[in-house]
């Protein structure tokens, strides 16, 4: 095999080995590009900044936004708090403190009195998903779906930059104390001995490709080591290609990152990175192409995936140019979710049937080979509903939905319908069709 690891074509983008810099509330100010914006547009970042997190850097702010489309363009408006993203007496009020001059503790306070108005927790997963094990809950793992154990490593929660609309806004504005985290992957080893329905591990966070190389091998090869015959695939869910490529290109440690996945792979386990894109922006230089190609060198394979997102991607032809460009750098499309009921949904969000229309409309523009990808799906409390269309039984108009995944297997792939509803964005304001009571899942 081809040794990613002794970079064979680093030089393709030139000499540029940039370190990291981040920008947040505190000194975004100095970013030389934010001269463009007025006073208002400042002010509307530095209030809705003190409710949502923000973090962007050096890379976001140099390759992926076009300054000459700003406010307007999506890697802006991906990064970057927006006004619209509170509601108008929620942003009236912190406004006003800043404009007093509150207390840093006086605004803390409304923000948090705000953020819990806003569903931070959503789809039950501080409740429903932790297991227990020998009596003790496993704070840094979940198991919802039979087949697939989620680890959150504690020094993988935090990103490269912040997407505006994730919905694990909470940890990142200290609300959870990353609740989630786990430091043992002792635990997990433990876990996952007496669990053996279980074929993936998908570490996640956060975003784990923030931690050094060697730390991140110190969690594999605990698992590696092991030796669980049951666990055929380990997963890592980033959005490090998207926000910061240079870590498998430049950053000090890339190749030791690359051998690891190497590693892996010669272990006989698939690797897999869900590799999160929001936008095409985000594949169209050479830095993140080099970066796919080393990660594929490896015998990794990246599949893709984001919400729809009304302001960033709404857009059929976006999302068919999105799958193109991905099939075309060898990524496999996977999933399309709806934006969760949580944070700035109504920003972001789309009526469920709208989402179902352009999915279908890009998904009729591309090849096979694009529509690998599933969706529009939301990830809910009784799994992931996928919203399959819109018909007509017996003279009654309904939303045809199924099930990608669920916490009850027997009704994986059900289909079941709901009353028409051109408004709903989410599965709680969907009602069962034909006069019945419930749901399937209910
Ligand atoms: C999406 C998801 C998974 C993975 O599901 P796949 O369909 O196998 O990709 C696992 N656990 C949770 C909690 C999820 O939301
Ligand atoms: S990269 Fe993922 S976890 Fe991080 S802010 Fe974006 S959506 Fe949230």
């Amino acid at each position: 095999m081809k040794q990613a690891s002794e970079a064979p074509n680093l030089r393709r983008y030139g000499a540029e080995h940039p370190a990291y810099k981040s920008y947040s509330l505190h000194n975004y100010r100095t970013i030389p590009q934010l001269d463009q914006l007025s006073e208002d547009q400042l002010f509307a970042i530095e209030v809705v900044g003190r409710v949502f997190p923000f973090k962007t850097n050096n890379y976001v702010l140099n390759h992926l936004i076009d300054w000459d489309n700003v406010p307007d363009d999506p890697i802006f408006r991906l990064t970057f708090p927006q006004k619209g993203m509170l509601r108008q007496h929620h942003f009236d009020q912190i406004a006003s403190l800043l404009r007093k001059g509150a207390s840093k503790a006086e605004i803390t306070q409304a923000a948090n009195r705000i953020r819990l108005q806003l569903n931070p927790h959503p789809a039950g997963q501080l409740e429903h998903n932790v297991p227990v094990f020998d009596g003790e809950r496993l704070p840094g793992i979940q198991h919802k779906y039979e087949q697939t154990v989620l680890f959150f490593p504690s020094q993988g929660q935090t990103c490269h930059a912040y997407c505006s609309f994730c919905f694990r806004w909470p940890q990142f504005v200290g609300m959870d104390e990353h609740k989630f985290a786990s430091r043992e992957a002792g635990r997990l080893v433990d876990y996952l001995r007496e669990h053996q329905e279980v074929t993936d591990v998908l570490i996640t966070g956060g975003d784990p490709m923030i931690m050094r190389a060697r730390l991140f091998s110190r969690y594999v090869d605990a698992l590696l080591q092991a030796d669980l015959e049951h666990v055929r695939t380990i997963r890592i869910g980033t959005k490090s290609l998207g926000f910061w490529p240079y870590r498998f290109t430049t950053d000090a440690d890339a190749g030791d990152m690359l051998a690891q996945f190497e590693r892996i792979v010669a272990s006989g386990k698939h690797l897999a990175l869900m590799a999160h894109f929001s936008h095409p922006a985000e594949l169209e230089n050479d830095v993140v192409r080099t970066a796919i190609a080393r990660i594929r060198a490896t015998g990794a394979e990246i599949r893709t995936q984001s919400p729809v997102l009304r302001h960033i991607n709404d857009s059929a032809e976006v999302w068919a140019e999105m799958w193109r460009q991905q099939v075309n750098l060898g990524c496999v499309p996977y999933y399309m979710f709806v934006v969760r009921d949580t944070g700035a949904q109504h920003y972001f969000g789309l009526p469920l049937v709208r989402a179902w229309q352009l999915f279908k409309a890009a998904y009729e523009q591309v090849s096979g080979l694009c529509r690998t990808v599933r969706g529009p799906s939301m990830s809910a409390d009784p799994g992931k509903v996928q919203v399959l269309g819109v018909s007509e039984v017996r003279g009654e108009k309904v939303i045809v939905l199924t099930m990608l995944q669920a916490r009850r297997h027997d009704l994986v792939n059900m289909p079941f319908f709901a009353r028409y509803d051109a408004e709903a964005v989410w599965l709680d304001e969907l009602r069962p069709a034909f006069g019945e009571e419930k749901f399937i899942f209910e």
